[in-house]
């Protein structure tokens, strides 16, 4: 079905088709200049030295872990609350995921406090995922991984753009750990449709990484073909998780609209944040909304990429009946995300327990249409449709603000 208010859409015109064409006319599709000029302009933006292009945002984490030397026997902590790409990248290069906890209903990301209690002598790394464009507790995290000596994985994918103040001065998602990894894919803040990056400040972890992104071979078909190379060396047993020219020219041209269409999708948020604060009253939670008002550890509102506008119900009941009513109503909604463990092939057995809040955030979890394009009236619209779906059968009485 198509919805009158689509969950997310484009912001593409003539500069990506130009961008397109510019390719086409070159006829050199495959990895090569466009791909270079990207990776360099996404650096630069990031404020690392290395972005290395590829193939998609899973991709990318996979490639993370494997230049990290995670392998057979190693434990990655990370957050249950995700989409499942690193939890399934952990178990492809053959450790465990161990999922930790979130902060609260009210900033569901990676809980610092939680994150000793789940070490063993095997934990290799720790993994981010800044929920809907917002910053981990990153000073604490970073901390806790110096002091363990573990790898800091960024998995940034909803936070291209998104930039804090740390002590020493202020940093972008993807430069605050030891690797950052990002996804272009259609419904991200930055589309190439398929894509991702990876950014590192290390040359050791670059050079892996670039190596194993193209079959582990010592040269690229493009440096070949500028008679750059005449043949190769295989240096280690790689993928092929390139990007191509056509996605890294759209990129390109993304890249140019992403600080404007953060700032549009901040303005958008504290819109939804004014209409919606009524709901607080009825047991809602609206993730974030602090950020706005008062004092946050280490990022500020202004920083994030806000890539999701998530509500969180009183309930599982009212997610659902919410969610149908704006289903109704021609405005799409969506859930980010399903409870990992829960998934029949995580199956519960990775879990050391204390992930209540977790679960509960994943049964109550509602994500409202925020796109750049999108025009105030139609975050009215998305408001006036949700307060009314909220209101209807009213149980408001039996409802006590959630300790969590
Ligand atoms: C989109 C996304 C990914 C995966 O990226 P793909 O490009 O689809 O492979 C991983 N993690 C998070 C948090 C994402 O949102």
């Amino acid at each position: 079905m198509s919805f009158l208010i689509p969950l997310s859409d484009l912001d593409y015109g003539a500069e990506e088709a130009a961008a397109v064409r510019r390719v086409l006319e070159g006829k050199w599709l495959s990895m090569g200049p466009e791909t270079g000029a990207f990776e360099q302009e996404f650096a630069a933006a990031v404020g690392v030295p290395h972005a290395c292009a590829v193939s998609n945002g899973t991709a990318a984490l996979h490639l993370a872990f494997l230049a990290l030397g995670i392998g057979p026997g190693d434990e990655v902590i990370q957050p249950a609350v995700n989409f499942v790409a690193s939890a399934n990248m952990t178990k492809a290069v053959g450790a465990t995921p161990i999922f930790g906890e979130i902060v609260g209903l009210d900033e569901p990301t990676l809980d610092p406090a939680g994150i000793e209690r789940l070490m063993t002598p095997h934990t290799k790394a720790v993994v981010v995922m800044h929920y809907g464009g917002y910053f981990c507790r990153m000073t604490e995290i970073r901390e806790i991984c110096r002091k363990h000596h573990l790898a800091l994985v960024e998995d940034a994918c909803h936070a291209v753009g998104a930039k804090c103040s740390l002590t020493s001065g202020s940093a972008a998602a993807g430069a605050l750990g030891d690797i950052g990894c990002f996804s272009f894919f259609s419904n991200k803040n930055l589309v190439t449709g398929e894509g991702g990056m990876v950014t590192t400040r290390r040359d050791d972890l670059n050079d892996r990484i670039r190596n194993l992104r193209s079959h582990g071979m010592s040269t690229l078909t493009w440096d070949r073909h500028r008679g750059h190379a005449a043949t190769y060396d295989v240096l280690a047993h790689g993928y092929n998780y390139r990007i191509d020219d056509l996605h890294s020219a759209l990129g390109r041209e993304q890249l140019k609209k992403l600080e404007r269409n953060n700032r549009r999708r901040r303005e958008l948020t504290a819109l939804y944040w004014q209409n919606l604060a009524s709901l607080e009253s009825l047991g809602w939670t609206l993730p974030f909304r602090k950020l706005s008002t008062s004092e946050f550890p280490l990022s500020t509102f202004s920083s994030s990429a806000c890539h999701l506008l998530p509500v969180v119900a009183p309930d599982a009941d009212a997610r659902w009946r919410c969610a149908e009513a704006l289903k109704s109503a021609g405005i799409q909604t969506s859930l980010h995300y399903p409870f990992i463990p829960g998934f029949t092939a995580f199956a519960c057995k990775e879990s050391r327990g204390g992930l209540d809040k977790s679960i509960v955030f994943c049964q109550r979890i509602i994500t409202l249409p925020l796109f750049p394009t999108m025009t105030e009236a139609q975050v009215q619209a998305v408001c006036e449709a949700l307060i009314a779906a909220a209101h209807s059968r009213q149980p408001s009485a039996s409802i006590t603000p959630s300790a969590l």
